[in-house]
Order: C-alpha cells, then structure tokens, then sequence
C-alpha cells in the first residue's frame, strides 16, 4: 500500500489545472480555466477548472472531481494508479506502508510475475523483427492475414521460436528467475516426482504466435498463442493458465487500447476472439473487446460498464453459436447496461466480415444492423416456436426472464408492450408472466435476507412521474454548502423564545447569542431529530460532525480530496454549481428566502426553518394518506383516525409557530 504519507505529499504537490492541461486545451477565463470536454464532442467548451478550489466540472457530463478523479475518469486509472501517475509525474517517490511479511511476498510475488510478463511480451514481439525463424514464420503468418505493421505493434503481437526452451533459456540468462516463469505458465516444469528437483523445462508456447493480454492500464496479464500447424489434435490456442496476476473471468482482450474509444464513442463492441477484435480495429472500428473465448462474466461486464452503459455484442454468423450465446446477455441485462447484438452472415465471423471492406462499408454494417437484444430474441424464439403452442409458452417465460433482469421499471414496461406487439399476444399475458417472476424473486432474496434489489411492486402502476424540483434534496444540499463554506465561521444568531412573565402574560423574547455555524446546524437538527435522506450527504454530514467533535477546522478540500469518490464527486459538484449559478437558483424554487450571504445567520435559519417546514408538511400528507378511506382495517379505524387527527393539529401549530419565527428572521 502506498502510505499516508505519499498520499497527502502527491495531494499537496499536484495542481489540477497541470494535470488536466497534459489532457485538455485550457483557457484562462477569469478566476478559472475552461476548454472543451473530453469525454464528448462538444464544440463549444463546457469543461471548467478550478485552480483556487483544485476542482474540475465538465457541466455536458455533470463528471467532477479533483486532479486524481480526473485521471480515473480520462485515463480510467485506479485510486493508487493515479497516485502513481501523479507521483512520477511531480517527482514524489512513493513510500509503501509497512506490510506484513506475507503481503510483501504477494505484492513482491505479483511485481515479479509483471516483470517477467513484460519481458516475454517483448522479446515475442521483438523476435518478429530481428530473429531469422520469428521473421520467416510469424512476421509471414501475420502479413498473410493481412495485419500491418502499425496492428502488429499496436497489439504488441509476437511469435514464439519453435525450440524446446529457448525463451525460458534467455530469460534466465538475463536474470529472471524460474519461479515466475512457472507462475505464469510461460515455462512448463517437470520435476522428479520424489526429489522435486527439475528435470526439464521447456516453453509453453513455443511454435505459436502470441497475442499479449493487457490490464485496463496496460500491464501484461498473460498471453494467448496460435499455433500455426493444421493438425487437428494440437489446441488452435493455447493460453495463460490461472494465477495472481491472470485470472481468465476478469479480463478482456483489448480493453487497454480500446478504453479511450469505448468511453467517447458511449459504447463498447463485443466480439469473441483476438483476431476479431484486431481487424476491426485494424478497420477503423477501435471500441472493441473479446472475452476471449470464454462464457461472459459478470466481472467482465463491470469492466465495460465502467467505460459505458452500452454494449453492442457481435454474433458469429451460426445459428447454433448465436443461441448458446444468448443465455449470457441476461448478465448484461442485470447490471442496467443497453444489450443491442449484430449477426454475420452464414459462416462469417467479425475477423472475415471486416477483411477487404473499408472504414465506412464496416461502419454502416454495423450501424444499421444493430438491433434491440429483446426485440431480436423475441423474433428468433418466435420464428423456432412457429404455430407449436407449447414452445411458445416456453418463448414468453423465456423472454420474460430476461425483461424481469432489467433493472428500471418503466423500460421494462416498454420491453413487454414491444414484446407483446412482435409476438401478436395481449400485454397482459406477459404482465402477469413478469409479476409472477418478480414475486417468486422477492420471495427467494427475502430468504437469502439480501437487499441487493429494490423491492417491485405492480408493473401496471409503476410509471414513475419525473421528480419535480426536489425541495428536500435542494435543501439537504445547501446545507452540506453551507458547513462546507461557512461551518468554521462565528455568527451572531437571534431567536425568539415565549416566556410567560411576572403578570401571567405570554410575551415574546428575542436572544442574541454567537455561535460557530457547523455547530448551531448540528444542535437544531439534533435536537428535532432530523436525518439527511441522501446516503452521500448523510456521509458527508457524518464526516464534518466528526471533524467539529475533534475541534478540527472544515476544509472542503478534506471532501474534494476524499478517498470515497461518491463523496469528492458530490463535493465538487455542490462546490462547482455554487461558481456558476451563485445563488440565483435558490429564489425561484418555492422557498422562502431573503437573505444573501451577507447575512450568514439568516441564512442558516432560513435553511433550518424550511427543512423543517417541508417535514412536518410530509408528516400531515403522511397522516392524512393512513386515514383515507381505502385504508379499511374496520376494528381498528376510529383510533387511527383519531390519534391522526390530534398529530395532525399538533403538526399545524407546530407548523404555524415555525412560520411566525421565520417571517419574524425574515
Ligand atoms: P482461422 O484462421 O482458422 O479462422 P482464427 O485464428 O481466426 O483461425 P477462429 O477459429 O476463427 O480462429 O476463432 C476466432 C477467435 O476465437 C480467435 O481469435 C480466438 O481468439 C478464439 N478462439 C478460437 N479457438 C479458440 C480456442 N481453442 N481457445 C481460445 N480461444 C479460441
Ligand atoms: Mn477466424
């Protein structure tokens, strides 16, 4: 791990406008820079640094962050990727924290299988240029499948001399060690079964051309090889087996280069093999990956999903394949993502498709195509089910499953009315089919006590209205604004206390007193009880409470910098949105508010006061919904009514008494 230290030195050390400016065109516009966004294609510039606040916003995106959730969104680094980056780039030397022995043997075990990968990478790749057989065999077999140059370097391809041992043999004379080369299978061992002690070892894939496999920031992970022989008892590939470094269900081949394309073009190609994805690239379509090989996963989804929320998967033209490869795309489904698939014609696969068309004959194939995943599955279960009744309740249970993993309700609602029109069927067939799936779902994750999905309830009902101005968010909001901005800060505070007096009257007081802002808002909600309903304000509420129990000062940079990105991002953008709208935004939506920042208290109060009123209002709509009538427990009817009825007027006053202090604030 790198330490604290290295963290907060790189923190300290980095300038955001630097780090974007190796990235992004950046013009100086008064306090700030702007430039043109580069996760979209905008003309005109919308991307906004800030050199006093160290904080980015690209307002076409609504992404935010500091110098570090820059480089994790651009370059899709990790968390300590970044670090290193920047630390490399600000001449920091990074410190590692203390680690067990075991962890330093892992990390050191997992460093050194790296190494090794990178070396092997290398010298296959180099011995297609400079050694006699790599150029007569590999560098020929490459240039006859009609790869360049400029693909054969770009994918770092290479070959491996057909000779028993003389890669392994290099790499130990240059100092590699044995160990690593048998963790990452490049060399296969044979030891005597009784002593241990080596008998052989030769390379694994020798006599094969190699295609290197790539992390998302371009660490070798292993290798998959082709053998160039005809004989049908020999593998076509042979890959890297399972290690620390290689695990087969986590990677996707060519991710690494295709990473940029994937993000700016918002979505992702999905083929099954190395070749596949070379060509097409090699034909200019660059935002492609193979799973290589291997069913999808659900981690290989994740890895997509972090670039784009869609993907486009591409069936080799069999119709046995694409069937098999059908119950998969229910994965993609269950993560959110956008599943449109594109077929080949009969014994076509991408790699031929694409061989011999131009950039734009490919493109336009592709582009019109591409069709919804749920509307092509309904039409190719259809065709197969024809007249036979009983295969075409198999086809809607089947395709109703696959609707039932998406998890936003109104597009699965769309999903079966388009459904239900292909198949010629009434909707609500397929309506009850789906409330049937879901139930028994809830019933089974009810058992299994998870709480990963949203409970769903009737489909019919559930097209949800768009949110209006959503005063309780607004409010929460300025709050975290408010201790981020001005928590530190002393205030004078007035209020006004009822108090009866020496002749029996009820008379009102006003009291001034001084308080520091963070701690006046903390005392009045918990004094009223009042929890944030957003998850990511209650965090960041939670943090700054901590901070002002230790006597700490509010710094926004401690959330702008902060580790969990759902907080820096939330930050940043509360921080951003103050620059560019500054108040003007709060007036219009239905809150009562005078004050300006001039004067804090007020503002403070104002806040507190509407948050409240908003509450008790929920609170009466509450109460009143559970003594409508279709809320029919007959027994106990009356009590709940009446209980109600005297929370409610409790309420009102309340209410009312609020009202009378803020327009006396006011
Ligand atoms: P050919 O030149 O005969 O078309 P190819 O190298 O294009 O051979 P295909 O059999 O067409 O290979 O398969 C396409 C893709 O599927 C390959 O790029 C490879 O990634 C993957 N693939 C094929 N067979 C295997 C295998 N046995 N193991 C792993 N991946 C394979
Ligand atoms: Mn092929």
């Amino acid at each position: 791990m790198i330490s604290r230290d290295t963290i907060d030195k790189v923190f300290e050390t980095s300038r955001v406008e630097e780090v974007i400016g190796d990235f992004v065109n950046l013009k100086k516009a008064g306090a700030n820079y702007k430039g043109l966004s580069p996760f979209t294609d905008e003309k005109t510039p919308s991307f906004m640094v800030s050199p006093v606040k160290q904080i980015w916003k690209d307002f076409s995106t609504g992404k935010g962050g500091n110098a570090i959730t820059f480089l994790m969104e651009h370059e899709h680094y990790s968390y300590p990727e970044a670090i290193r980056y920047l630390a490399r780039k600000y001449n920091i030397e990074i410190e590692e924290t203390q680690q067990t022995d075991e962890q330093k043997q892992v990390a050191n075990e997992r460093e050194s299988m790296y190494l090794v990968s990178e070396f092997a990478k290398n010298h296959f790749h180099e011995n297609l240029y400079h050694s006699e057989k790599g150029k007569a065999i590999g560098y020929t077999y490459f240039k006859a499948r009609g790869f360049t140059d400029e693909t054969i370097k770009k994918f770092a391809l290479g070959y491996a001399v057909d000779e028993w041992s003389i890669f392994t043999d290099v790499a130990i004379q240059k100092k590699y060690d044995l160990e690593f080369l048998e963790k990452t299978g490049l060399t296969i061992v044979k030891r005597n079964e009784e002593t241990r002690l080596v008998e052989r070892q030769f390379d694994r894939f020798k006599g094969r051309v190699i295609f290197p496999i790539q992390s998302m920031s371009g660490r070798v992970l292993g290798f998959g090889g082709r053998t160039l022989l005809t004989d049908k008892k020999i593998a076509k590939y042979v890959n890297s087996p399972e290690s620390i470094i290689y695990h087969k269900s986590k990677i996707l081949y060519g991710i690494y280069q295709a990473k940029q394309s994937i993000a700016k073009q918002n979505n992702c190609y999905l083929v099954e093999g190395y070749t596949d994805v070379i060509s097409m690239v090699q034909s200019g379509i660059e935002n492609v990956v193979a799973s290589s090989g291997t069913a999808l996963t659900s981690d290989q989804i994740r890895l997509i999903n972090r670039l784009t929320p869609n993907i486009t998967v591409l069936f080799d033209g069999d119709a046995a394949g694409i069937r098999a490869s059908i119950r998969g795309i229910d994965l993609i489904l269950e993560q959110g993502m956008n599943v449109k698939v594109i077929t080949f014609p009969d014994g076509e696969d991408p790699d031929s498709f694409a061989k011999g068309k131009t950039e734009d004959e490919l493109k336009n194939y592709l582009e019109y195509n591409a069709k919804d995943f749920i509307q092509f599955k309904t039409s190719l279960l259809l065709e197969e089910a024809q007249n036979d009744p009983v295969k075409k309740a198999d086809l809607i249970r089947d395709i109703v499953a696959s609707i039932s993993k998406i998890p936003n309700n109104i597009q699965k609602e769309i999903y079966i009315q388009e459904c239900a029109s292909i198949m010629g069927i009434s909707e609500n067939v397929l309506f009850n089919e789906l409330s049937q799936i879901l139930k028994k779902e809830q019933r089974q994750a009810s058992k299994k006590q998870t709480t990963s999905r949203t409970p769903f309830t009737g489909v019919k009902k559930q097209v949800e209205k768009p949110k209006k101005f959503d005063q309780l968010f607004n409010l929460e909001k300025k709050i975290i604004e408010i201790l981020l901005l001005y928590g530190n800060i002393e205030v004078e505070f007035v209020d006004f206390v009822s108090e009866i007096d020496d002749n029996g009257k009820k008379i009102i007081k006003k009291e001034n007193y001084t308080n520091a802002v963070s701690n006046e808002i903390y005392v009045h909600l918990h004094e009223d009880e009042i929890e944030f309903t957003n998850p990511i304000f209650l965090k960041i509420y939670y943090e700054i409470i901590h901070l002002l129990n230790q006597e700490q000062e509010i710094v926004p940079e401690i959330f702008t910098n902060h580790e969990n990105t759902e907080i820096s991002v939330a930050v940043t953008s509360i921080l951003m949105d103050e620059e560019q709208y500054a108040l003007s935004d709060w007036e219009r939506h239905d809150i009562i508010v005078k004050s300006k920042e001039s004067n804090l208290s007020k503002l403070v109060m104002d806040v507190l006061y509407n948050l409240r009123r908003l509450l008790i209002a929920q609170k009466i709509t509450a109460l009143k919904s559970n003594m409508s009538p279709d809320n029919n427990e007959i027994e106990n009817q009356k009590e709940i009514v009446l209980e109600s009825m005297e929370e409610i007027r409790d309420y009102t006053n309340l209410k009312q008494l609020l009202f009378e202090k803020l327009n006396r604030v006011l």
